[in-house]
């Protein structure tokens, strides 16, 4: 069952209950109060029967026939019945029928209003039932007075003065009242029962407006949004639909980039790979074709084959390198050491090659021996790749200075050259994989473009930070952090 039908059941439900209720209870009520008004009326309508007659005494039969004049346009039936039971005056009867009625001595009212007597409440009596004398169903107020006499039998005066009333007559109104209360229970009822669906509508919208969304979803397509109209639960809900709906479409952007990247990345290696392949191949071909024959031609040939492949070497040492540490592959194995004595040992592994480029490399030893916290080996190797990138890109007769300051808890290693430095719209994206400012020259350096990746993923490992100044022409400014 959908759920506005439910909801729309549960209100008509719970409405039909208290319509129902509503209109049995004022039906009993109303039908209560309506006879204690009938009652009411007729016990008016005797006392004033009773002080007619006693001002103005029935003396003979025309003033029988005023009296029965009289019941008539009051709309009641008038009755005198002495203490006996005899009917002495019945408005319903003419005065030469009055001795076929039987006696009424034991007519319920009369009973009751004879067995209650005199005194402070005068006695009275009531009944609904079926007139004998008149055989239809009447509603019948007996109350006994003081004697009245009457000229039939002055030694019976009256002593009951009893008002009927055809029950037609009562129930005639009050069954036009119970239509009026039924039709209008039925016509509230229809107009719930209409409120009930539109209320249940209303609620049950948004969550068949988010049911539609989440098929769509479930479809592939994620430019849905729910729409949100209301703050209760069913909105936050709607809310929090939305955001993990952009979370996701977030997350796929992400996926597609990386793919992107993943992509680019191959078709970056393919290319590195081709180049001195290329070449090698080229350079045995034209050894084969003839310049085998020739000494001199053929040493240059095959050093510079040597030379591509010793970067094949190197590339494919950086490739596995990189994605040893992008995989997670790499363990790193954190100890502390000396950070003075590495720096040394760094330094002295590039004093041949700074002497033959003709570059002065300085490093002023530290006079404190304080430690660092890291992975010696990977941290070499970041150095490494520091150092000879500011050797490669530093002309002859520069410099190219290593450093060390340290700070609360961290200390900032730094390499500084004085070489053709970096231009700052590349500042940002040199520590991107391939990412080259110059292609040919980096290449002709024995660069792999790799170098800068790999120093900056080394770095992160430890928790550090790198960062580059650069101005072209006058030199660069690589620094990193390490905790101390
Ligand atoms: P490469 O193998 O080409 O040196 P790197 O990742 O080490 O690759 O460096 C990326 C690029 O950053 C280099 O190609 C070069 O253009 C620039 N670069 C790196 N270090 C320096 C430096 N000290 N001075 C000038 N340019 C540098």
């Amino acid at each position: 069952m959908k759920i506005h039908t439910k909801l729309a059941l549960l209100l008509l439900l719970l409405s039909g209950f208290v319509v129902l209720t509503a209109a049995i209870f004022s039906l009993s009520s109303i039908e209560k109060y309506y006879y204690a008004r009938m009652m009411e009326e007729m016990q008016m309508q005797a006392s004033v029967f009773e002080s007619i007659i006693r001002r103005y005494p029935m003396h003979d039969t025309s003033s029988y026939e005023y009296l029965q004049r009289l019941a008539a346009t009051a709309n009641h039936r008038l009755t005198l019945i002495a203490e006996n039971g005899r009917v002495l005056l019945e408005s319903e009867v003419p005065w030469s029928e009055l001795h076929r009625l039987e006696n009424h001595r034991t007519r319920p009212e009369v009973v009751a209003a004879m067995a209650t007597g005199f005194g402070m409440a005068r006695g009275y009596g009531t009944a609904t039932r079926h007139s004998a004398t008149l055989n239809i169903d009447m509603l019948y107020f007996a109350k006994r007075v003081d004697p009245l006499p009457v000229f039939n039998d002055t030694a019976h005066p009256a002593v009951i003065v009893r008002i009927g009333l055809p029950l037609s007559v009562v129930n005639g109104p009050l069954a036009e009242l119970r239509r009026g209360i039924i039709i209008a229970s039925i016509l509230l009822f229809l107009v719930i029962t209409g409120l009930s669906i539109l209320i249940a509508r209303r609620i049950a919208n948004p969550v068949r407006l988010m049911k539609a969304s989440a098929e769509r979803i479930r479809a592939g397509d994620l430019d849905v949004r729910i729409p949100v109209t209301t703050r209760d639960e069913i909105g936050i809900l709607g809310e929090t639909l939305n955001s993990m709906i952009d979370q996701l479409n977030a997350d796929i952007l992400k996926l597609r980039k990386l793919e992107r990247m993943r992509s680019e990345f191959l078709g970056n290696v393919s290319h590195e790979l081709r180049t001195p392949i290329f070449a090698i191949q080229g350079m045995l071909e034209t050894l084969l074709s003839g310049a085998l024959d020739d000494p001199q031609v053929s040493r240059d040939f095959i050093e510079r084959a040597l030379r591509n492949t010793k970067r094949l070497n190197t590339l494919l040492g950086d490739l596995i390198e990189i994605s040893r540490i992008e995989t997670g592959d790499m363990k790193m194995s954190f100890r502390y050491f000396n950070l003075d004595e590495f720096l040394n040992s760094v330094v002295a592994e590039f004093h041949d090659q700074a002497d033959h480029a003709g570059i002065s490399l300085l490093y002023t030893p530290q006079a404190a021996t304080r430690e660092v916290l890291g992975d010696r080996e990977r941290l070499r190797q970041a150095m490494t790749n520091l150092v000879d990138n500011a050797l490669k890109y530093t002309p002859s007769g520069g410099m190219v200075r290593i450093g060390v300051e340290w700070n609360d808890g961290s200390c900032t290693v730094r390499v500084d050259d004085s070489g053709i430095g970096i231009a700052p719209e590349h500042l940002s994206r040199i520590f991107e994989r391939f990412y080259r400012v110059d292609r040919e020259r980096s290449r002709e350096a024995g660069g792999t473009g790799l170098g800068l990746a790999i120093v900056k993923h080394i770095i992160e490992a430890h928790g550090g930070t790198i960062s580059v100044e650069s101005t072209p022409g006058a030199g660069s400014s690589f620094r990193f952090t390490l905790n101390s």
